[in-house]
Formats: C-alpha cells, structure tokens, sequence
C-alpha cells in the first residue's frame, strides 16, 4: 500500500487561495462577532463548513452543460438525466427538484398527515424539519454503538433492528413511509450494511410500509459496503448500488453531495402510485416535471456527476481522505469520532478542551481557533447549535469533493499540531445576542 494518496484527476481550471495574516484574521473575526457564518467566504482559505454543493466539478460536467437543451416542455437532457437515474437505481419514474429538501417537502406533503410517525435510523435536519412542519413525528431509531463517538464499529448508520420491527408492530398504521440515510450525516457520516438495509426493508415490507432512502451519500456509502462487509468485498460499486436500491421503494436525493454538481435533487420511485400527486406539487411551486427547478444544464451536469461519484478510483481516495485527516489528528491525540465519516470527520471539542466547560461552547473555541490559525472555516455542532439538548461538542470538518489536495491537508495537519500545544490557552465565548431559531446562523459571541 502507498502512503500518498493521489488525487484521482489533474487540474485545469484554478481559484486562487486566500493567503492572510493571523492578524488580519482576528481582525476579521471579530468583526464577524466570531461566528463563522458571518465571515465572508473571501476571508476563508481553507473552507470546510460543508460538502453540500461545494463540489469541483469535471470537465466532462462542463462539456455536458454546453449542449443542454434549454426547452420548457421534453427536454433532451431532462431524458438524458432521467434515464442515468433509472440506469443507476431502477426506478421508472424520477422528479427533478432544485435540491434535497424540495423532494422532502413534496413527498411529505404528499404523504404525511398531523400524528403520523416516519422511522428512520437518523433524520437529517430538513428532514426532520420537513416532517415535524407537517404535525407528524420524525422518529430516530439508530443502533446504541451510533451515538457513543469513540466507539469503533464498521457501520455506525445501522439502524436497530428489533427497534424497528416492535416500532413497526405498534404504530403501523400511523407510519405511510419508512426511511434510512445513507450514509447517516446527523450521526457522523457514518455508513449502514447491505444486510441492515435488507432487513429495514424486509420490516418494512411485512408491516406493509413502503421503504424510502434519503440516498444522498449513496456511492460514499456503497465504498463502505464494498471495503468492510466481507459478503461484498468484489462486488463492482454499481453492483452494490444497484442492490441497494432494489431493496427500497424509493429514494430522496440532494444531488448536492453525491450528485457531485452544486444545485440539484430528485425523487426516484419504483411505482407510480403518488407520482401524478407529485408532479401536480411539483408544478405549483418547483416547475414544469422536465425541469423542476433546475435548468437543463444542471441536470445534464448532474447525469454525468453521478457516474463520476460511482468510479472506484475517486472513491478511493474520497474516503482516504476522511480516514486520513481522522488517523492523523488521532495520532496527534486530537479525539474525533471514531471511526471517520465518508464527507466529514468530527472533533471531539469537549474532550480536546475540557478547561473549557459545556456553558463557555468548547466547538466554537476550537472552531475560531482554526480559522485563526490557518483560515479553515469549520462548523460547531454542540451547544451553539442546539442549546441545552446538546449531547455532544463536535466541531465537523467536512470536505468538499475534489477541491482540497493531500498538500492542503498536511499544511492543516501543521496547525493542529500548533492547536494542540497551546490548547490549554484557548479560551470560551459567552454568547452577546442570539436569534429564537437556528440561532447558530447569526449568533453574535464574545471572548471570555
Ligand atoms: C443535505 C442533506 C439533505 C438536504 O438536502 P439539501 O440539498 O441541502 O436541501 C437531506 N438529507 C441528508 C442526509 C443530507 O445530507
């Protein structure tokens, strides 16, 4: 085995870095009142706030754009679109959507009644959102080894079985949809087994529930599936797929992950029951069901990026990238959540800083350390975020696809070295003025 990971690709189209100083940093950052949305992306080198629609795109996706058929009504290359994804996922009938939680909305709107229950092993936050806006419950069944961080297990995402089958027993009737994400993002973009997904949907099926996979992380996860659940380790990455999606009903997609474009979505399904439903929503508000929301260029970029997410060779280095940047702050004794995810790997700030307590925010002390140090904008998932229902202090890095060289992540590599020596220095944040809701998004903080 090489030790270097090699970018599967060679670079033709360039961005410059924003290369400045620690001093203009703090600057900036308190200007910002230290919250990192509130930084403007030109004042960020290094910016890992998320991997969703932050994609590199290909040439080929170029190229594909350059002879989309820009129509109202039959597009070309909503045809084009629509056969990869019922190549890819066997499912006839497919709905382009402007992104994930447009086919979230649809679905659910279309499905969901006040006191209905949708089991899923994590919901995503639109998700949940989606569903709870709609009176009915969103319910997180994942396995009890997902929620402990430094647990080392295979597939994290699983969701729990006999959970799931008494959840089922109980409340069938209240239950129009069943769910799992793959990869589980809530959870740390931790995978689930082709055998989990076969018995969630072997549940599902004898209560007679239809079973819908939020497949945002489809390929990332069937790289998972191929490298650690043995009964798979020659399968082809199209064949996992393809299983993967035999099993389920349906799928919700945000083409923003592994789509690899930067705006997109769809529903895939099997049957046409709620399709016609759906397309009369679709009109209302998304756009003519050859379109949805997107110009036809993006789907066409989207036809080819999902090819693109599905080859070995970028698989590859996708997720040795994550389990690199995990391995290497592990062995600096920087904790994470263990094992990495695929999109993202998650410090433990708690642990990392425990002089700082819950009530000073040690994720947002880490996360304004990093961008003082190197400029890498990064995202406090704890205390910020969700207040007192926070379990845990994480400050998740997450990657996007395709922008960030091995070189880039060494240089970081350095800075963390440099955090963790004088980590006994950092200091917390009290917070100056926050909004009701999502307060992360503008919250206003100051040093202690
Ligand atoms: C991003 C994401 C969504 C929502 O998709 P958007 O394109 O951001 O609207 C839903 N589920 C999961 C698992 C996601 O990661």
């Amino acid at each position: 085995m090489r030790k270097t990971i090699i970018e599967p690709f060679k670079i033709k189209v360039t961005e410059p870095l924003v290369l400045k100083s620690r001093e203009e940093r703090e600057e900036i950052l308190k200007k910002a009142d230290y919250n990192l949305f509130l930084v403007k992306s030109e004042d960020v080198t290094f910016d890992f706030l998320t991997d969703s629609g932050t994609t590199a795109m290909s040439a080929n996706q170029w190229a594909a754009m350059m002879v989309a058929d820009e129509s109202y009504a039959g597009s070309r290359s909503f045809h084009r679109f629509k056969s990869k994804v019922t190549e890819i996922t066997s499912y006839d009938h497919v709905i382009p959507t402007h992104q994930g939680r447009a086919s979230e909305r649809l679905l659910f709107g279309v499905l969901l009644r006040p006191g209905m229950k949708v089991p899923s092993n994590n919901h995503f936050d639109t998700t949940r959102a989606n569903i709870e806006f709609l009176g009915a419950q969103a319910v997180d069944l994942v396995i009890p080894e997902g929620k402990i961080p430094d647990h080392e297990h295979p597939f994290k995402g699983n969701i729990d079985l006999s959970r799931l089958e008494s959840f089922c027993r109980e409340f069938k009737d209240k239950i129009p949809l069943g769910m799992l994400t793959i990869t589980n993002n809530t959870g740390g973009g931790q995978p689930v087994s082709l055998e989990n997904i076969r018995e969630a949907a072997r549940i599902y099926h004898k209560h007679g529930i239809p079973f819908i996979l939020d497949a945002c992380r489809f390929a990332e996860n069937a790289w998972f599936i191929k490298t650690r659940e043995n009964a798979h380790s020659n399968s082809s990455i199209k064949a996992i797929v393809s299983e993967i999606f035999s099993l389920a009903d349906g799928c919700l997609m945000s083409a923003k992950k592994d789509g690899m474009v930067n705006i997109g979505g769809f529903i895939a399904l099997k049957d046409s029951t709620w399709v016609q439903d759906l397309r009369n929503q679709l009109i209302l508000t998304e756009g003519f069901p050859t379109y949805g929301g997107l110009a036809a260029r993006d789907l066409e970029a989207l036809a080819v990026g999902l090819d693109e997410a599905m080859d070995e060779d970028y698989l590859r280095y996708r997720i040795a990238t994550s389990s690199y940047m995990g391995r290497r702050l592990n062995e600096m004794g920087i904790p994470t959540v263990r094992p990495a995810g695929g999109h993202a790997v998650y410090i433990d700030a708690e642990k990392f800083l425990p002089h700082i307590p819950k009530a000073q925010f040690p994720g947002q002390a880490l996360a304004a350390e990093l961008y003082l140090q190197d400029g890498v904008r990064t995202c406090e998932i704890g205390s910020v975020m969700f207040k007192e229902a926070a379990s845990m202090e994480l400050v998740r890095m997450a990657f996007p696809r395709r922008v960030y060289t091995q070189s880039h992540f060494d240089y970081i590599l350095e800075g963390f070295q440099d955090i963790k020596e004088r980590s006994r220095e950092l200091r917390g944040f009290r917070i100056k003025e926050a909004p009701p809701f999502l307060r992360h998004f503008t919250v206003k903080f100051e040093r202690f």
